[in-house]
């Protein structure tokens, strides 16, 4: 029998038990407000794991998907269509990119990359160079490439034998990346911010020390901004935030606003060499996503936007900082645009879980970034006062912690 309004109780009867989801269910949302299932209303600075960048039913997006919906669902790639020429035109002119490739996830879009860059050296020297190169800590999906790719243990445990001809390095140190690249290496693939990992950002001069050691191997710079891209960072991509332009990007989460889509963005040089028959999906480029993509891209990349992400980070930062000067609780304070961090200082370690469930008791929604890391990415557009408002309740929510 199923049920009209289903609890969470049904989760753990019906559902691969691989997530822990909290009690409440959302039902509605709207802006960066959400309500559950009795009606209580919350606060959402998670935005959906930062995909949400327009908060929730967006007038403008809702619009885009329902014009879309009424002409033409899908196609396969046998055929093009409009809303993915558009989309891809539109991604061209606003970053490095000549050539997009349409998936519909971040761990797709990283398999088209990673495939990309070994298919790109095969071309050109053959299969010895192969070895990609990449950061411990860093996250790049949950496909069995990609989280060979990414630098945490726990998510391969089980699941070997992995893939070979993968170099982790530790994440913004430059001697250990200069001498893991050689001659070999494919590809150096890199988070601007490592977001799952704890919203680290890179130095300036590693990203740099990343280009010129590509340049030098004739190797890709693959950067993964699945999370960073699409305004987040207070720029359109991370990158141009550094100066640092990659030879293959990654960007989905924030791009769709909500409904799956990842690209592969890539310079005319590597893209060249995946022709015809080389790689694929059924799904890619599907004109509901694209429709929608194409509106998210039109409303953050306005100047204004943008502007208003950084006043919004300068915001929370400044409310965070508060927090700490009466609580003590945070041992540093970091992020990009708005993809924040907070990490807890010792005497709180590990306990990051603890302070998003109180936060959730207080109606406000964070995540967390690993066990010491709160991480707050909302709407890029979230009202200032529900900014205020979130951080009065987180406030509430650290206090009932630390007095716990
Ligand atoms: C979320 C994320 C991914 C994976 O995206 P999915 O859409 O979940 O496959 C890859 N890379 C980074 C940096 C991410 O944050």
């Amino acid at each position: 029998m199923t049920d009209l309004h289903p609890n969470r109780a049904v989760f753990d009867q019906v559902m691969v038990p691989n997530y822990s989801p909290v009690s409440v269910i959302p039902v509605r949302g709207e802006g960066s407000r959400l309500w559950d299932q009795e009606g209580r209303e919350y606060i959402d600075l998670a935005g959906g794991i930062a995909v949400n960048a327009l908060g929730h039913c967006h007038p403008e997006l809702v619009q885009a998907l329902k014009d879309q919906a009424d002409k033409l669902w899908h196609l396969s790639n046998v055929y093009t269509n409009e809303p993915a020429l558009s989309l891809a035109q539109k991604l061209c002119e606003l970053t490095f990119a000549d050539k997009v490739f349409f998936a519909n996830s971040g761990a797709e879009a990283n398999e088209a990359a990673f495939k990309l860059a070994r298919r790109y050296a095969w071309n050109k020297v053959g299969e010895e160079k192969h070895e990609i190169v990449s950061a411990r800590g860093s996250f790049h999906g949950r496909t069995l490439f990609t989280v060979s790719v990414g630098g945490q243990e726990k998510y391969t445990e089980g699941f070997r034998p992995a893939p070979g001809g993968i170099t982790h390095v530790p994440y913004n140190d430059i001697a250990a990346l200069e001498a893991a690249v050689s001659a070999k290496t494919c590809a150096i693939v890199l988070e601007p911010v490592q977001g799952e990992g704890g919203v680290r950002p890179a130095d300036q001069a590693y990203l740099e020390a990343a280009r010129r050691l590509c340049d030098e191997h004739d190797a890709l710079l693959v950067f993964d901004e699945v999370q960073t891209g699409v305004g987040r960072s207070g720029q359109l991509y991370s990158y141009m935030t550094y100066g640092v332009t990659p030879d293959v990007l990654t960007t989905a989460k924030s791009l769709g606003g909500g409904f799956p889509i990842g690209a592969m963005l890539a310079t005319d040089k590597a893209a060249a060499c995946l022709v015809v028959g080389t790689h694929g999906s059924t799904y890619g480029g599907n004109p509901l996503a694209c429709a929608v993509a194409g509106k998210v891209l039109d409303i953050v990349s306005q100047p204004s936007v943008l502007a208003g992400v950084t006043a919004r980070h300068q915001r929370l930062k400044n409310h965070l900082q508060e927090i700490n000067s009466r609580h003590g609780v945070f041992a540093d304070i970091r992020g990009q645009g708005l993809l924040m961090g907070a990490e807890l200082s010792d005497a709180w370690k590990g306990k990051a879980k603890d302070f998003v469930n109180a936060a959730l008791e207080e109606g406000v929604m964070i995540l967390v970034a690993g066990p010491d890391v709160l991480r707050m990415a909302p709407s890029l557009v979230i009202p200032e006062a529900d900014i205020d408002a979130a951080m009065q309740g987180l406030e509430r929510a650290v206090a009932r912690v630390i007095n716990a």
